[in-house]
């Protein structure tokens, strides 16, 4: 059974932000972790502004999703992983733990920012879950749009083709049943200076799934949760996280059971991924401002902010 890393960040001042940069095996190589690691801090610094403004949970996770979104370094918005088709089919999903509301987007190929596509159907609309918006949705909500070609890059072609022999092989790897999983979803939590939670989690999915396939990015209880309590994004194997309703155990347990939230998380970690053989992890933040981070991966790449500033933990 793979060990779980935890960590928890006590409360240290008025607000509390952790971001991931998704879990899986550690095969990056250094160039692309320092870039990784440069991408986490320049989150942390877009939702810190935010909730140092005295801006709102719900401003800071999508400020910081958004500028990880803009980033190629993560499967996020351009540079996400590619279905077995070649193509970028985004899913996105914010939860507003004061509010009890929640917005997210599965499939979708036109929003440069999936995460504000998703607050879009949470503001917007009488809806939670849209699949796909459309050019002319997003128009309407006055939300930037882009070709779809414009979230393929080079280097998530060539990890699509890695599945097959031959060098020349189309982006569709013959024979490739089973998706591969890395690093790359991202997401964040926070607590402002008000107390209010809020959670938003964005992801290109695994690498070669099937066109049409929906992780647990968008299903809100399973990769995206926030409640007066607790605020969860999550990262790995979707589906693990889809059939354990994975987000929404930790705030169960944190509300049911009385648990702490490092012991919830251990516990839903430990129930959901590790026994039924699962991959990932967890950030979450509690209302007393605490912070939880932890993986039954082999890494998660994340940070959050600590007394002294944005710190990349790993
Ligand atoms: N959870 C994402 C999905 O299954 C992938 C990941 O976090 O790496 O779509």
């Amino acid at each position: 059974m793979p060990p779980i890393q935890l960590t928890t960040v006590p409360p240290h001042g008025a607000f509390s932000l952790a971001v991931h940069g998704g879990a899986g095996p550690l095969r990056d190589g250094p160039e692309r972790a320092v870039a990784q690691a440069a991408g986490l801090r320049a989150a942390l610094a877009a939702g810190d502004a935010v909730l140092a403004a005295r801006g709102s949970a719900l401003d800071a996770v999508c400020a910081a999703v958004a500028v990880l979104e803009d980033d190629e370094a993560f499967n996020a918005g351009r540079g996400a992983a590619l279905t077995v088709d070649g193509t970028a089919e985004l899913d996105a999903c914010v939860c507003d733990g004061a509010a009890a509301q929640a917005g997210a987007v599965a499939a979708s190929r036109f929003a440069r920012h999936p995460v504000l596509a998703a607050r879009a159907v949470m503001e917007r609309t009488p809806h939670v879950l849209m699949a796909g918006p459309g050019p002319d949705w997003l128009d309407a909500v006055g939300l930037e749009r882009v070709d779809p070609s414009w979230f393929v890059t080079p280097a998530r072609l060539a990890a699509l083709r890695a599945g097959t022999s031959d060098p020349t092989a189309p982006a569709v790897p013959a024979g490739l049943t089973e998706p591969r999983v890395g690093h790359g979803t991202v997401g964040a939590v926070a607590r402002d200076a008000a107390g209010r939670l809020a959670a938003a989690t964005s992801t290109g999915g695994v690498t070669g799934q099937w066109a049409g396939r929906i992780g647990d990015t968008p299903v809100v209880g399973a990769g995206t949760w926030a409640d007066e309590r607790v605020a969860v994004s999550g990262t790995g194997i979707g589906e693990y996280f889809l059939r354990a309703a994975l987000a929404h155990d930790v705030a169960a347990r944190v509300r049911w059971t009385g648990a702490g939230l490092a012991d919830a998380v251990r516990d839903a970690i430990a129930d959901d991924l590790v026994v039924p053989g699962g991959d990932g992890g967890v950030i979450a933040a509690a209302a007393d401002g605490t912070l939880v981070l932890a993986h039954c991966s082999q890494a998660m790449l994340r940070g959050h902010l600590g007394p002294a500033g944005p710190v990349v933990v790993a």
